[in-house]
């Protein structure tokens, strides 16, 4: 593994972070990055957590499992961003910090009947924006229904919303899919609803971070970035 190769693309995502934070004129200390660590070793993750990133997102349960267990000894933010069966429901609960995942009233209501007793559980509910087929999420369009009953689940904090947008050649093409989450967030303050909070929007990866965080992005799952040449 090269470590300074990993430093200095560390170094260039944060700058490009800092970047577009001045461009929309939001406070750097707003966004932060999650390390999605799905397709490299624990060693490059406990390396880049030596760098001083604390939030690492996985997208399989099992392959966060054996991370966890070999990174015990470190502090770490664990996020679920990808796809959960309900079956594995019981173990997500106790393992992540938040699950942007929160895809459907299904699995949120599986999620709540798994949460131990007095334990919340706060995710993102997943919105699928661009309402491509491929992809997972409430669609958004009953959104707000369903983000509705998601909140009545007792054990269930909600608190922002997750997006993927489509993959394309030129960021600026998804746009619009992040001004619609922060849009439909906004809506969802000013319903007030109850164990609510829109306090975060999960959007953007690799291909499309800079233009997340200029339309209000607070956690950018970035993978491809941080670890190409390590
Ligand atoms: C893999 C993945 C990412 C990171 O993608 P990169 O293009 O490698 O930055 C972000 N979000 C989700 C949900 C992912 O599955």
């Amino acid at each position: 593994m090269n470590v300074s190769k990993l430093e200095s693309n560390l170094e260039d995502v944060r700058r490009r972070m800092a970047a577009a934070c001045a461009r929309a004129g939001r406070d750097p200390s707003e966004v932060r990055l999650v390390a999605v660590t799905k397709t490299v070793t624990a060693d490059a993750a406990r390396a880049l957590v030596g760098l001083g990133v604390q939030d690492l997102g996985e997208n399989r349960v099992q392959e966060a499992a054996r991370k966890q267990e070999s990174l015990a000894d470190l502090d770490i933010r664990w996020h679920m961003i990808g796809h959960l069966q309900t079956n594995k429901a019981r173990d997500a609960v106790r393992m992540f910090d938040l699950i942007h995942s929160a895809d459907s009233e299904r699995l949120a209501a599986a999620l709540d009947r798994r949460a131990p007793e007095g334990h919340e559980v706060p995710v993102l509910v997943q919105v699928n924006v661009s309402g491509e087929e491929s992809k997972f999420g409430v669609s958004a369009t009953v959104a707000i229904d369903e983000l509705r009953r998601i909140a009545d689940l007792p054990a269930i904090r909600v608190q922002g919303l997750m997006t993927m947008a489509p993959f394309v050649d030129d960021a600026e093409q998804v746009r619009p899919v992040f001004v619609r989450l922060r849009r439909l967030a906004a809506e969802v303050t000013t319903l007030g609803m109850p164990r609510v909070e829109m306090k975060h929007l999960s959007m953007g990866m690799t291909q499309d971070f800079e233009v997340a965080i200029e339309e209000g992005a607070t956690l950018v799952r970035i993978g491809t970035a941080l670890f190409r040449g390590v």
